[in-house]
């Protein structure tokens, strides 16, 4: 939590910039504005989501509608801890109700569709008007990029979205109990959190030392070396160090084909036979993002402001947006943070955007690679951005795996799911 603190210095300056430029827009919003508060529509109640909702509930000067088909939020980060049979899969759940209690007005339903000239969202039953669209929607697995993966789509839950955790989870008991060869599979980036499927792996291999589990883990990595590259060196030391009997890593290997019929998985270094399969597919933005206009394979946003590049009004943060910020909950939440701060501005009139060739402050992150179930591998992210240009980042990586960071990882969930949702 240390760097996106609202506070932070980061932070200010984030916020300072971001509510720049919107002046013109303002202005012309102006006989919008003024009769009722104005209508923000929020797609999507995750990190990305909840951070915009929230701070813009609480303001208490705009109307927040906020679309969400789960009735409740369930955190990926973490949740492997859940996966590997540590703790309850509530441990990772929170209730929407303190945003219910600022007036969120919550509409359990997905947008459908959205029409940026009359500015309205569609679900199936209803369309909502909106003067700010804030889009947090999540990922999609791009299942066509695995020949074979469709038809085999029940028997090869992927897991990294809210909720689909349990499914993988099931997989990985019948596993343990029954041995034989889990094939773990990463793609290239970008996809949502890269440590996540080293983390998975790490975690399972524990599992297979502590019940005695006969067989092993084949990671199939479409990537040279672990993912993201300042992590690759603590990765590999505790994939060699602690786990050299379970995990057989292949680094440099495409998959091509899955028959799950005959549970084999093809790739350009030869077939594979599993008992048990856990795919990461590459990922994109929902088809939502793509038919609004809004971007391809991800939004194309303008930095500092989230802005997309094709609609003023419309806002993507998260993972669905497609700038080389780290896909991250942490980052997610405090572009959230930050749009919400750049529209109420914008409400107030006081918008002002940085000019060219200012430096600005980008939403922080932390993500964490559990190795054991109390170690860890810390990777923190900062980020500047020069306006026009991509941002450049920063990583401090931990040298190697330790219990401070294991601790570190659990109180930083705790105090993220307190300041979403507490
Ligand atoms: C295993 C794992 C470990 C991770 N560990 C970390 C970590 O340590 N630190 C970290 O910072 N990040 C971590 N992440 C990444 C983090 O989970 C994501 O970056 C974060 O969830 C992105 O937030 P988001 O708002 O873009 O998407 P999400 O949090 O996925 O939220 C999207 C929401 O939109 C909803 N939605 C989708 N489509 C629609 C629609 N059409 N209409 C209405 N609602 C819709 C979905 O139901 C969902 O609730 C991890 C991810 C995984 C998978």
């Amino acid at each position: 939590m240390k760097s996106s603190h609202p506070n932070s210095p980061a932070r200010r300056l984030v916020l300072q910039a971001g509510v720049a430029g919107l002046a013109t827009l303002s202005a012309g919003c102006a006989s919008t504005l003024s009769a009722a508060k104005p209508r923000v529509v929020v797609v999507g109640a995750g990190w990305g989501g909840i951070g915009a909702a929230r701070a813009l509930a609480e303001s208490g000067k705009v109307a927040v509608t906020l679309l969400e088909p789960n009735d409740s939020f369930m955190s990926c980060p973490l949740s492997v801890l859940y996966i590997a049979g540590h703790q309850p899969a509530s441990d990772f759940q929170r209730s929407y109700k303190t945003l219910d209690d600022l007036g969120v007005q919550r509409v359990r339903e997905r947008a459908t569709a959205i029409d940026r000239s009359a500015r309205v969202v569609e679900t199936p039953t209803r369309k909502l008007s909106y003067d700010f669209l804030v889009l947090s929607p999540g990922v999609d697995y791009m299942e066509e990029a695995l020949p074979g993966y469709a038809e085999g789509r029940a028997q090869l839950p992927v897991g990294f979205r809210a909720f689909e955790q349990s499914a993988v989870k099931q997989q990985v008991d019948a596993f343990l109990a029954q041995g034989g060869n889990l094939v773990i599979a990463a793609p290239k980036p970008p996809y949502r959190c890269p440590p996540a499927p080293y983390e998975r792996a790490f975690l399972i291999a524990e599992q297979m030392k502590q019940r005695g589990t006969k067989g092993k883990i084949i990671f199939v990595d479409a990537n040279p070396a672990p993912m993201p590259p300042p992590i690759a060196k603590p990765i590999l030391h505790a994939m060699k160090s602690l786990y050299a009997q379970q995990i057989e890593y292949m680094p440099g290997t495409e998959m091509t084909r899955i028959d799950a019929g005959r549970k084999v998985l093809t790739t350009s270094k030869g077939d594979i036979g599993y008992t048990a399969a856990n795919i990461v597919l590459p990922m994109r933005a929902p088809a939502l993002i793509r038919q609004a206009g809004l971007g391809e394979r991800w939004a194309n946003v303008k930095l500092p402001t989230f802005q997309s590049e094709a609609d003023e009004r419309v806002y993507v943060v998260g993972d669905a947006q497609g700038t080389a910020l780290p896909k991250s909950g942490h980052v997610a939440f405090g572009a959230g943070q930050q749009v919400a701060g750049d529209i109420l501005a914008t409400v107030a009139g006081k918008a002002v955007r940085p000019a060219a060739g200012d430096v600005i402050g980008l939403p922080t992150g932390i993500c964490w690679a559990k190795v054991t179930k109390d170690d860890a591998i810390m990777i923190n992210v900062s980020a500047t951005v020069e306006v026009g240009q991509p941002p450049k980042m920063k990583f401090e990586v931990d040298p190697q795996y330790n219990a401070a960071s294991g601790k570190g990882a659990r109180e930083w969930g705790e105090s993220m799911w307190r300041a979403m949702l507490g």
